[in-house]
């Protein structure tokens, strides 16, 4: 037990109903037992009533959906003609929101749900006749927009956007959102319409310059949470380290599942209603199974049946059918996915436990929201994983108890999103010389140019214009075509893997994991963007083995401190997966197959630092011991960048040197994964020396004697975890913080 928190609670804070608001939907509210909303409800509603763009950014179960929901059906109350598009970053919590609006049973109030499923007929009455249309992005990107003029009546009288889960909106996929919502407020504008923009985020760094950058207007922030609350006991736990096993062995952490397994079964016998969530749905049928062993031996047998794994389609029905059972106490412990994070309610538990970070510290408080009556204690238990993220929260509690450091980052910028996005604007409407500004500026100027000259757009006196016959396509989730992952037997299709990373992740004889089940690759065809596989479940993992090479192309932030450069830039990286490595579970490396792979090329955004010689004397390092230093630091600091943005250690990547060509210095770089970059490494620039300072505690604080998963050790690496030097890492980042604090 490396910490406990003790959350207190928080007493009721009522306010009254603004005037504005309809006296039906007052009428509605209490009648659903709402009798009077909270501060921070009114505060956000009240913003955007006056017609500002709000963002309330406050924690689970704090009401959020009623802060947008006033302002929404009072418009369409007080004018039913008035139009609310509702979007959502999935389906279900869409339908949830539907079936919520519906139960207010307001007259006047057509509420209707958009997305790829919804039947053509249904389309033309929802157009004509819906007033509150709950939709996504994807929808608004492929249908809406291309069409705007069957769906000019809706545009124009467009009054609200709500933006529900805002959060979910980042990388990649958030620059991509953040021009499609540009490309509806273009549209709106022409039909004469300025809808303002309401959006719902899970607290972070900064909710409001996201949420601006993700409409791209700028958005008051209410992120002050005064919403009654239990109090809540919030331990941090770290599985003890095991250094069993052949010398070679790597000392490993006792699995997080099988942690949450024990407790779980401990919780039952208390009689406590309770919840573990896990990273994979095999791992949440494990934990159940194990956690149903443990009671059986513990002679509780009784309760056997009364523990389950949370699985399946995730089918409202069958989410209600869960929420019942763990109401009423027919079942006193799940375990899940997170794939019960959102759209259920689920709230009251008496228990959550957190099998490992779930990447976010928006999902984490998602997950422990589930815990806690009111007036009465719970209980929340973070067990963490084999991961220097996982390692270094459960050491540095602050990060979770304090102000969150983590932010949601978008670059619209990047022109591998705007390139697209501006065709797909061009082909909507001719875009201008005023809209220019609104897709960026100077940024999107060459951006521009080079459409032009690819023939994609043509420039005219008044605009660019999109003159082919067919509609422009934007993938909003990724660039390239993606290699499809398919079951030879049954010719299931399993998933997609991006072409840039297929030959490391469905070489031949990859072992490829698809939720939770196990699968072997047979053959990779890069040609026609296809692999093969079977199940199966050997007992070793594979890990593909890389040539990187990184050239500096651009360098556009570059600061100068005493012995260290600190620089944000246009890098290319160019990688080859040269063979592949089968390690046993415990680490120990079995064999080394060579593979024959074509070498890929990644244009995009990475943050570097380098040392100068008079630095590395200071740190007393010999040359030799220089490429393990840097390579630990690089591996930890790849672990730690999502406590800052909300990214996934694997979006990033990164190569450390003891002599880079360009800079002629040791070198380390983090890069964005995916092309022109995604603010990940832009998010690193702007909190170095505090990222840094994560990452040496995630180091230090790790108590394996020469490096482990936990700190150093990554799954990823395409050099096979070697060198890796833990003190020569804390020497370096040390010398590195040392300047970089003053500075
Ligand atoms: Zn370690
Ligand atoms: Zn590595």
């Amino acid at each position: 037990m490396r910490h406990v928190e003790q959350v207190p609670a928080r007493p009721p804070a009522a306010a009254g109903w603004p005037d504005w608001v309809a006296a039906d939907l007052v009428a509605a509210l209490a009648a659903a037992g709402i009798d009077a909303p909270w501060p921070h409800q009114v505060e956000a509603a009240e913003h955007a009533w006056a017609g500002s763009s709000v963002v309330i950014a406050t924690g689970t179960a704090s009401g959020k959906s009623l802060a947008y929901q006033l302002p929404m059906l009072s418009a369409v109350l007080a004018e039913a003609r008035s139009k609310v598009l509702y979007l959502s970053p999935t389906k279900a919590l869409a339908a949830d929101q539907h079936r919520a609006l519906a139960a207010l049973g307001l007259p006047g109030l057509r509420a209707a749900t958009l997305d790829g499923d919804t039947p053509f007929e249904e389309r033309d009455w929802i157009r004509q006749h819906a007033n509150v249309v709950l939709s996504n992005p994807d929808l608004l990107h492929r249908t809406l927009l291309p069409q705007h003029q069957r769906w000019a009546g809706f545009l124009r009288r467009l009054r609200f956007v709500v933006i529900d889960e805002c959060h979910h909106y980042r990388g990649l996929f958030g620059s991509h959102v953040s021009l499609v919502l540009r490309r509806l407020r273009r549209i709106c504008a022409a039909y004469g319409a300025a809808p303002v923009f309401v959006l719902a985020s899970a607290t972070s760094a900064t909710p409001g310059e996201s949420a601006s950058r993700l409409v791209g207007l700028p958005v008051r922030t209410v992120d002050r949470d005064r919403s009654p609350r239990g109090s809540r006991t919030f331990a941090l736990w770290e599985p003890a380290l095991a250094l069993a096993g052949s010398e070679h062995a790597v000392p490993i952490r006792r699995a997080a599942g099988s942690e949450a397994a024990r407790l779980l079964a401990d919780l039952v016998i208390a009689g406590a209603r309770s919840l573990v969530f896990v990273r994979s749905r095999r791992g949440a049928e494990l934990t159940a199974l194990a956690a149903k062993n443990h009671l059986a031996e513990a002679g509780a047998t009784e309760l056997v049946d009364r523990v389950a794994a949370y699985r399946g389609g995730y089918l409202a029905q069958e989410r209600r059918a869960l929420e019942r059972s763990l109401t009423s106490g027919e079942l006193l412990g799940v375990a899940t996915t997170n794939a019960l994070e959102l759209g259920v309610d689920i709230t009251g538990l008496d228990a959550v436990v957190l099998a490992g970070y779930p990447g976010t510290l928006a999902s984490l408080w998602q997950q422990a929201g589930r815990a806690g009556r009111r007036g009465q204690d719970a209980l929340v238990v973070f067990i963490a994983r084999d991961d220097p993220l996982d390692t270094y929260l459960v050491n540095n509690p602050a990060a979770i108890f304090a102000r969150p450091v983590e932010a949601s980052v978008t670059d619209p910028g990047n022109p591998h999103v705007l390139g697209p996005q501006l065709c797909c604007a061009a082909a909507e409407l001719p875009l201008t010389a005023a809209d220019v500004e609104l897709f960026g500026g100077p940024a999107a100027e060459p951006v521009l140019a080079e459409l032009v000259e690819q023939g994609l757009l043509r420039r005219r006196p008044t605009g660019w214009f999109w003159t082919d016959r067919n509609r422009p396509t934007a993938n909003l989730r990724g660039a390239g075509q993606p290699v499809t992952v398919v079951e030879s037997g049954s010719g299931t299709l399993l998933g997609t893997v991006d072409a840039g990373t297929a030959p490391a992740t469905v070489h031949p004889a990859a072992v490829y994991l698809h939720q939770g089940s196990s699968f072997v690759v047979d053959e990779l065809d890069l040609d026609h963007g296809a692999a093969l596989v079977h199940p199966e479940d050997p007992p070793w993992t594979t890990c593909a083995q890389e040539i990187t090479d990184i050239a500096i192309l651009a360098i556009e932030r570059s600061a100068m401190l005493d012995g260290v450069s600190v620089q944000l830039g246009t890098v290319d990286v160019s990688h080859q997966v040269v063979s592949y490595q089968r390690r046993r579970f415990s680490g120990e490396l079995l064999d080394e197959t060579p593979l024959d792979m074509p070498l890929q090329r990644l244009v995009t955004k990475a943050v570097w630092y380098t040392l100068d010689d008079v630095l590395v004397s200071e740190t007393g390092l010999e040359a030799m011991e220089l490429p393990g230093a840097l390579h630990a630091a690089e591996h930890a600091a790849i672990g730690l960048l999502p406590l800052f943005a909300s990214c996934d250690r694997w979006d990033i990547g990164g190569v450390s040197t003891a002599l880079h060509a360009d800079t002629g210095r040791p070198t380390v770089f983090v890069y964005d994964g995916h092309p022109g970059g995604a603010g990940f490494a832009a998010r690193g620039h702007a909190v170095l020396a505090d990222w840094l300072a994560a990452t040496r505690a995630a180091i230090a604080g790790c108590e394996c004697p020469a490096g482990c998963p936990s700190c150093i050790q990554s799954p990823k690496c395409g050099n096979g975890n070697n060198p890796l030097d833990k003190a020569g890492a804390l020497l370096v980042l040390d010398a590195v913080l040392s300047r970089a604090k003053a500075a």
